[in-house]
């Protein structure tokens, strides 16, 4: 391709973008570009309809019978059959329950537990925090040697020892939007007698994932990034079938008992990843994350990463044609095949800078210390918003409008 030169150059790419239609499915404001689909994805136009005939009819005249009625019991399978076919899963391997946080932590112990006498949980330095963070308090919790050892992303080939038990890592690491190869780096933990677990958090309706197909073990991801679920929308959890025999999950709850209404005194797991359920599934979130993978499903994840490689290209050529010489350092990987959905600077004045583009309703995101962040969600971002988001990005950098005090004041939420 080459780089538009002009604003209709990039019109007349959205004229021939096969999905140019679905950002129809999407509720997103008049005059934004938004950028942070891989954060918080947009409104869902199905969900208000959705989430109104759940309210109204189910929970308000249904009451507790529509548990039966309206199938709130299955909802949690039959949303996780869905997600299944953009992960490269059978139904039967994924769950949809609780948060990416509390996943991590039932499958991390239930890896260790597939892998006795190995007591290292092996991940990278770069890592996101919750990952972290969940696998040290885990180990601390199960005592008895077992260890969250960390390595820079370059040195996880030589650090798979004889004593790791399971590999976990984010396949597109949230910072650089760098891609793991997940079916060599998956091989090579096999090699070494580990299991991997991999958190989809920005892979699941972004970039092409093949579980089945690459050997994968575990796998959790989020509900609410680019599947569009709603914030804080229930996660995902996936489990190979051939571990499902021997599956021990840490958390026993009625929900994942084999039949949680004889109210038995003791705990049997249902099968296979029924048994990743804990208690009573939030059915409204339950409703708002069914209408987001939908609409995801229906574009077809093959027509989206090829829309998503565009625009990241569109996006990085046109940062380079407009913005060079201000002193944005590119993050993110400049080859299609190792990077995700976002494209990310690094920049010393880059919250300031992002709060400027914010204010001008150009919606991208900031991770500390120094990162920009622009995600690029293939079902709503056109080529012509690249443009503009660039354009944007350059006339704040040309008039300094980003270095005003309130724009370097931090917000909790950044
Ligand atoms: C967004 C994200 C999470 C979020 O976890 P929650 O439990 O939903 O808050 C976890 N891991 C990664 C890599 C993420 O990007």
């Amino acid at each position: 391709m080459n780089t538009p030169t002009s604003r209709s150059d990039a019109l007349e790419l959205d004229q021939k973008d096969p999905i140019r239609g679905s950002r129809e499915s999407f509720l997103l404001p008049e005059g934004v570009i938004y950028l942070d689909g891989n954060s918080l994805g947009p409104l869902p136009a199905a969900a208000v309809t959705r989430i109104d005939e759940v309210v109204q009819r189910e929970w308000g005249r249904g009451l507790v019978r529509s548990w039966n009625d309206a199938g709130w019991i299955d909802l949690p399978e039959r949303v996780a059959g869905k997600i299944a076919s953009l992960i490269g899963a059978t139904a039967d391997e994924v769950m949809v329950a609780d948060s990416t946080s509390i996943n991590l932590f039932k499958l991390l112990a239930a890896a260790l537990r597939l892998r006795p006498g190995r007591r290292v949980i092996l991940s990278v330095l770069e890592n996101f925090g919750t990952d972290l963070y969940v696998a040290e308090g885990l180990a601390i919790l199960l005592g008895d040697g077992v260890e969250l050892r960390l390595v820079p992303t370059t040195e996880i080939e030589k650090a798979l020892s004889a004593d790791v038990g399971v590999l976990m890592l984010t396949h597109v690491d949230f910072r650089s939007g760098e891609m793991h190869d997940m079916e060599r780096v998956t091989a090579k933990a096999h090699e070494a007698g580990a299991l991997v677990l991999w958190d989809l958090a920005h892979s699941a309706g972004a970039v092409e994932v093949e579980l089945d197909a690459y050997g994968a073990d575990l796998a959790v991801g989020c509900g609410y990034k680019y599947l569009n679920g709603g914030p804080g929308a229930p996660a995902f959890a996936f489990v190979a079938r051939r571990h499902h025999e021997a599956l021990e999950t840490p958390l026993w709850g009625w929900m994942g008992h084999a039949a949680a209404f004889d109210f038995d005194t003791t705990y049997k797991p249902a099968p296979g990843v029924k048994r990743l359920r804990v208690g009573t599934p939030p059915i409204l979130s339950l409703a708002a994350l069914e209408c987001g993978v939908e609409t995801i499903a229906a574009i077809g994840v093959e027509r989206l990463r090829a829309k998503s490689v565009a625009l990241t290209e569109l996006f990085m050529a046109l940062v380079d044609q407009q913005c060079g010489g201000y002193g944005f350092e590119l993050v993110s990987p400049e080859e299609a095949s190792r990077r995700g959905s976002q494209v990310s600077y690094r920049h010393p004045d880059g919250y300031a800078i992002m709060q400027a583009l914010i204010a001008g309703d150009v919606i991208g995101d900031f991770r500390a210390p120094d990162i920009l962040r622009f995600g690029l969600a293939p079902a709503y971002i056109r080529h012509a918003d690249v443009w503009d988001a660039v354009a944007a990005l350059r006339g704040i950098m040309e008039t300094r409008a980003w270095d005003r005090p309130d724009f370097r004041a931090r917000a909790r939420v950044t």
